[in-house]
């Protein structure tokens, strides 16, 4: 605590508090109003499996656009509405807008949702998510939830809706891995389908040995486990054939395309090309 390191310390901590609480405050007062006032925009982020070289599917990525900050990005608002307890709409309006979306895609493509873990905590979120997919006719195995190893997963509750969702045929993603603390326990306890290696290791993997190894392991393990793994931020050719050196199926990046508005999918799907060296990219190299 600020209190044992004397008194100005404790002065100076308090009134770095008091801005950051009234910040904070403002922009929850906002927030709250933006999940009424539709400033909440999904956007949708390609999947593509790297073997067909065709787009598997979407990750919905929630966009919010304040009337005056802008752009606001979720790792800023979501924490926000975790503590809040705002999360459970603004989650059931992800899940809507997302299964919605993906019922009117021009194909069978999968749409992946985040849920935090304290979207796991709220006794109603299979009800949420089995009225998404009632409302929009998507079929149970065209959804995805992706989960953040970020907060600790409340064991009981929170495996069983997970096997629940699972019964039904929504399929279950362990995003971020690596990064959370508790990676390995979670496959244990958890029925997942799918790895999501982050993109802190995919970032380095082309000139990392460390890293190289990692994704190689975690590759061996999940295949093991037979779940399906999909590398996050794949932005360089240099990365996408380590990637399928290594025997990684899927990939997501801005190599394939950045996350985009729901109007433009349709568009991006009709003129979808695989992404090769020499070829037309949609996203300028920068190394
Ligand atoms: P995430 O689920 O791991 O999503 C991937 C993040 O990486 C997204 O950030 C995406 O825009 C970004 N990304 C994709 N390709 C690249 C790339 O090639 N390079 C780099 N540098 N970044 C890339 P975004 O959209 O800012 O979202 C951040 C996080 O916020 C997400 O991480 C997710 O944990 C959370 N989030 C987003 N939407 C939702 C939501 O609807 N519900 C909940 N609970 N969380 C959400
Ligand atoms: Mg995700
Ligand atoms: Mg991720
Ligand atoms: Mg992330």
């Amino acid at each position: 605590r600020a209190k044992e390191s004397g008194r100005n310390a404790v002065r100076e901590y308090s009134d770095d508090m008091g801005a950051d609480r009234k910040e904070r405050l403002s922009l929850l007062r906002d927030l709250r109003a933006a999940a009424d006032a539709s400033e909440l925009m999904a956007f949708f982020q390609p999947i593509v499996d790297l073997r067909t070289r065709e787009i598997m599917g979407f990750e919905a990525l929630l966009r919010w656009r304040h009337a005056t900050r802008g752009f606001v990005s979720p790792g800023q608002f979501i924490p926000l509405a975790e503590e809040s307890g705002l999360i459970s709409r603004i989650g059931a309006w992800v899940l809507n807008e997302a299964c919605q979306r993906a019922a009117g895609w021009p194909g069978e493509f999968k749409v992946a949702v985040n849920l935090s873990p304290a979207q796991l905590r709220i006794q109603d979120v299979f009800s949420q998510i089995y009225s998404a997919l009632q409302n929009s006719g998507l079929p149970a195995s065209r959804l995805v939830l992706e989960i953040t190893e970020s907060v600790q997963l409340d064991q009981t509750h929170a495996g069983q809706t997970l096997r629940a969702l699972r019964d039904l045929g929504v399929g279950v993603s362990l995003d971020d891995f690596g990064t959370g603390y508790a990676s390995l326990s979670y496959l244990r306890s958890f029925p997942f389908d799918a790895i999501k290696i982050d993109q802190s290791f995919v970032r380095d993997i082309h000139r990392s040995e460390e890293s190289q190894i990692i994704v190689q392991t975690v590759l061996a393990m999940a295949g093991r486990l037979g779940m399906s793994v999909v590398a996050e931020g794949v932005e360089t050719f240099e990365q996408l054939e380590t990637l399928i050196a290594e025997g990684c199926a899927k990939g997501q990046g801005h190599l394939f395309g950045a996350p985009m508005p729901a109007a433009e999918v349709a568009g991006f799907v009709a003129q979808w090309k695989y992404p090769t060296r020499g070829g037309r990219s949609r996203f300028t190299l920068v190394s």
